[in-house]
């Protein structure tokens, strides 16, 4: 249709021709309502058989229509257009919001002192930072207004969609930073109250006409629904009565929007007419069932007895019939609810709650009663949602609404990902690129998770509980035998094309499930904390029996898979956390679990421990011998796949997403939680680790043996995983050892981000780098920017001229190669060869452990589980024997050697009274005993010989085993 056809051009000009039409119906004795009641029920049957030449006659109709709603004897020498016109031109003079698009690329900013959300939010922070976005100002309007000294934000996006400089909205700006041009919309408001107290007949008419429109769309919409239902139409028929359908609402639409353009005021006309139920009866009513699930959480009826319906709004009507409504209409429709919700606050927050309570309908199409076609595109005016939705007074109407409804959105992500039938159509998938947004901006302001709290605790952490296990059996791979080759990465390409779509739902999620311990621990309620820790812990052992269970299942059937969603762990730390306040021990995580998941006997906890360990060895990391490992082995693979795997391994390293801190962390915590077990219980990395020396047959078990070991090092000495999922926050979830003077943990802290800036330096081999460059090298393995900042001056100079920094001359020979252990291994083997090469001369050895190892630099639970690993005799006993066993393989000698190395060097440092009580060492005497300590030299020298090509770091550790095992000989 062709915008620049301004009102009334079709029509009659002038009202001589409105006089002759209303003479021609009193001549028939109908009154002017009979005969508009008429020519609307005769036009939108017209329109339901649409035929493209006749267009022009139901515009010329339907301008009629409005000529006939506002008819008004006494005001005939005005035109309509003249009549509807607002003239004072000047009022309106900078009045109203900027709306700029901003393109692609485009910049734009952000105001911290002018953002109400921010400053809100600020508070309840307590100084941790959260990166969200909260404004949108165009480089125009920032300009304009100067914002000087506020602290600002310039933003650079060239995935930018559909963004609106916002300068001029009161709930999103702060009024005194609007810039001089867009003055938001007070004056705006007040002059239409006048207008329509000035000429109440007119505005009452075009209202009237409005929402008859809007009425016989939505009854042709329902009639056409219930003949598709009843599959009285063949597809030809009903698709020409869509298109009809459509055609009658964008003529509605370009109405509203020529009479916007003549009369700016009339928006707010718009919003309340669309705010209001039909006064008419309609065919459509919504049920809601009382089992409360998708699909059938609400069930759209369609009456053969028309009733009045006070519960729906007309924009209630038009959001449950979108199913009909094409792209094209949805853009316009769109741009419509944009202006709408900028210019009146109260709709925006209407148009929230209504988009949250119709999702289903909106997001899917009811074909009938039980068969769903999934949409995976959702209405273009999500976006005005996604602008509006973490807004407090936004956030409060859903609550106020809504109730536990508030939670559709999760439940209905969680619903779809359950159902996706076409999951080989490889497209961008709305609902899991944008829905999140919405569904989880609630959980980045204190103050509204404080309220899903106070009032919906279950039902938040039911709502969050089954989007985890909808990922962890759907965000999933199925697979034949063990190993990962070529033609299992061919055929699940699809599965990691989807997946790489899940990885926005799985860390969203993940964000939303820290912020809510984030918001505990702030917030610091006794009793809202008391009552969360209750709820949370109930439904974490129900949800992982639960899918342990299913898993069982699937397994039985020999359904195998392994699954890329962690999800369903993120809380596990965090509520050791808050339940012990202390950085992890044994001791305090085997408390959390006596403590807060009242077992009825001992048997009953390990049965749930066993639900742990099999949920955990699920995940891709533990059994696929590590996603990462596979890549350079599979080399004849196209190179987009490649290259999609290499972005999905660099997604799961990010310490961003947290996904390997959590694994690593999780699987640390549930090896220390179980006092019953020994560490040859099953779906543990060292149970794990002497089944597969056992058997190493074949290239496979070799090469998972490989990363089985890795991940043991990772677990004993990384020390990324506790400081990302607590960064910033470890005051906050640690205040007596993080803040008090001088405690032990401090200097552990210390010490570890001190080695982690060293060595992220001696990574980038930078030779010196101002401060952003060292933000920039370390962000790949930590994320707390601040505790870069606050320890890079320990082991940083600063050149006189203060532009760059560069380590100090101690570190010259030093790498603490444990930091790094979530990079890719061969990448971490070539750091340790580049620094072996430059420090030829020196004494350093270049180990994976790294420089000045002890373990009293580590964390307690990673002494703890060094001692839970190293101080049993049985398994140490047989690794030993199999390292003299002839037969075995020189790689998996390789791979005792790691072994060795760790407990000769828990065993040097029997010492230390701080690390071991007595009773600890006399279990060091007992292990010492247990090895033949020359006959484990002798093998050493000739493994040695074996390996006299292998890289540097395995040559380095041989000769420090070699000596480790001197010093105890000679002891
Ligand atoms: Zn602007
Ligand atoms: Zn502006
Ligand atoms: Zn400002």
């Amino acid at each position: 249709m062709n915008k620049d056809k301004k009102l009334l051009l079709y029509t009659i000009s002038g009202a001589a021709i409105i006089a002759s039409a209303y003479i021609y119906f009193k001549r028939r004795k109908m009154t002017t309502e009979q005969k508009y009641s008429q020519i609307f029920s005769q036009l939108s049957q017209e329109i339901l058989s649409f035929k493209q030449l006749r267009q022009s006659n139901y515009q010329l109709k339907y301008d009629k229509l409005l000529y006939l709603a506002t008819f008004d004897e006494n005001n005939s020498q005005l035109t309509l257009e003249e009549q509807i016109s607002f003239s004072d031109i000047d009022a309106l003079l900078n009045q109203g919001a900027c709306s700029k698009e901003i393109n692609p690329g485009g910049c734009y900013y952000e105001c911290f002192d002018c953002s109400p959300a921010k400053q809100e939010n600020d508070q309840a922070l307590n100084g941790i930072e959260i990166d969200v976005i909260n404004q949108i100002i165009c480089e125009e309007c920032f300009k304009a207004q100067g914002h000087e000294n506020h602290r600002i934000k310039r933003h650079e996006e060239p995935n930018i969609v559909k963004a609106y400089c916002q300068c001029g909205v009161k709930d999103l700006i702060d009024r005194k930073c609007f810039c001089n041009k867009h003055q938001g919309f007070d004056k705006i408001k007040q002059l239409y109250e006048d207008q329509v107290f000035k000429q109440p007949k007119l505005w009452k008419g075009v209202e009237m006409f409005l929402v008859d429109s809007f009425y016989y769309y939505i009854e042709n919409v329902s009639t056409l629904m219930q003949q598709k239902l009843n599959k009285k139409l063949d597809e030809n028929t009903y698709n020409q009565k869509i298109q009809g359908i459509n055609y009658f609402i964008q003529l509605i639409i370009n109405k509203i929007n020529e009479i916007l353009e003549l009369n700016p005021l009339s928006i707010y006309l718009i919003s309340k007419l669309l705010s209001k139920p039909f006064d008419k009866p309609i065919s459509f009513q919504i049920k809601r069932s009382s089992e409360g699930k998708y699909p059938q959480k609400y069930i759209r009826l369609i009456l053969k007895q028309k009733e009045i319906n006070q519960d729906l709004t007309i924009l209630d009507c038009l959001l449950l019939s979108y199913e009909v409504i094409s792209d094209s209409t949805s853009e316009l429709l769109s741009k419509l609810l944009h202006s709408l919700a900028t210019a009146d606050e109260k709709f925006s927050s209407i148009l929230c709650e209504k988009f949250f309570r119709m999702i289903g309908f909106i997001a899917s199409i009811q074909k009938s009663q039980d068969v769903w076609i999934y949409k995976s595109q959702l209405p273009t005016f999500i976006h005005v949602i996604m602008e509006k939705i973490f807004i407090q007074s936004v956030f409060d109407h859903l609550l106020n609404t809504l109730g536990a409804d508030i939670f559709n959105p999760i439940e209905y992500i969680a619903f779809y990902i359950e159902n996706q039938f076409n999951q080989s159509k490889l497209e961008l998938n709305h609902i899991f690129i944008l829905l999140p947004n919405v569904c989880f901006d609630m959980f980045r302001q204190v103050k509204q998770i404080k309220s899903l709290m106070q009032r919906y605790p279950k039902e938040l952490v039911m709502a969050i509980n089954n989007l985890n296990h909808a990922l962890f059996f759907n965000n999933a791979m199925g697979f034949k035998d063990q190993f990962i080759d070529n033609q299992f990465i061919q055929s699940h390409y699809n599965t990691i094309y989807n997946s790489f779509q899940l990885i926005n739902i799985e860390t969203q999620l993940i964000d939303a499930q820290v912020f809510i311990f984030q918001a505990i621990k702030l917030i610091n309620d006794e009793e809202l904390t008391k009552n969360m820790m209750a709820i949370t812990c109930k439904n974490f052992k129900e949800h992982i029996q639960k899918i342990s269970d299913l898993t069982e299942k699937k397994e039985n059937r020999n359904e195998n898979f392994y699954t890329l969603s962690i999800a369903s762990f993120t809380i596990l730390p965090y509520l050791v956390a808050t339940s012990e306040k202390k950085i992890f021990t044994k001791a305090s995580i085997q408390n959390f679990f006596n403590n807060n998941f009242n077992f009825k006997c001992e048997e009953e906890k390990i049965k749930f421990m066993q639900c742990l360990r099999k949920v955990l060895s699920k995940f891709i990391f533990f059994n696929s011998g590590q996603l990462r490992g596979f890549l350079p082995f599979l080399s004849d693979l196209s190179a987009e796949i490649q290259e999609m795997v290499q972005q999905f391994i660099q997604y799961m390293n990010n310490p961003g997403y947290r996904i390997y801190d959590i694994y690593i962390l999780v699987s640390s915590i549930i090896l220390l939680a179980d006092n019953n077990s020994n560490i040859t219980t099953l779906n543990t990395q060292p149970q794990k680790l002497i089944s597969l020396l056992q058997q190493v047959d074949s290239q496979e078990n070799l090469f998972y043996l490989y990363y089985c070991y890795v991940q043991i090092q990772q677990m004993l000495l990384d020390s990324t995983p506790l400081f990302n999922l607590f960064s910033q926050k470890l005051q906050l979830f640690f205040p007596e050892e993080c803040t008090s003077e001088d405690t032990q943990i401090k200097k552990v802290i210390k010490k570890n981000i001190e080695e982690i800036i060293v060595s992220c330096i001696k990574k980038s081999d930078f030779q010196k780098m101002n401060f952003n460059d060292l933000k920039e090298i370390c962000s790949v393995y930590i994320i707390d920017q601040n505790m870069i900042k606050q320890y890079s001056n320990e082991v940083l100079d600063q050149e006189e001229s203060k532009e760059f920094i560069f380590l100090q001359k101690q570190y010259d020979q030093k790498l603490y190669t444990r930091h790094l252990l979530r990079a890719n291994i061969e990448d971490i083997s070539q750091v340790i060869k580049n620094q072996a090469l430059k420090n030829k001369q020196s004494n350093e050895k270049y180990t994976f452990a790294g420089s000045d190892f002890s373990l009293e630099n580590l964390f307690p639970y990673q002494q703890d589980i060094f001692k839970k690993i190293f101080f049993e005799e049985e398994y140490i006993r047989q690794i030993i024997n199999l390292y003299f066993n002839t037969n075995i393989n020189i790689c998996a000698k390789k791979s005792i050697h790691f072994f060795l190395f760790l407990l000769l060097k828990l065993l040097t440092q029997k010492d230390q009274s701080r690390i071991f009580n007595l009773q600890e060492r006399i279990q060091i005497e007992k292990i010492i005993k247990i090895l033949p300590l020359s006959k484990l030299q002798e093998q050493v020298i000739a493994n040695k010989q074996l390996l006299q090509q292998q890289l540097n770091n395995e040559k380095f550790m041989t000769d420090e085993i070699f000596e480790m095992l001197k010093q105890l000989n000679q002891d």
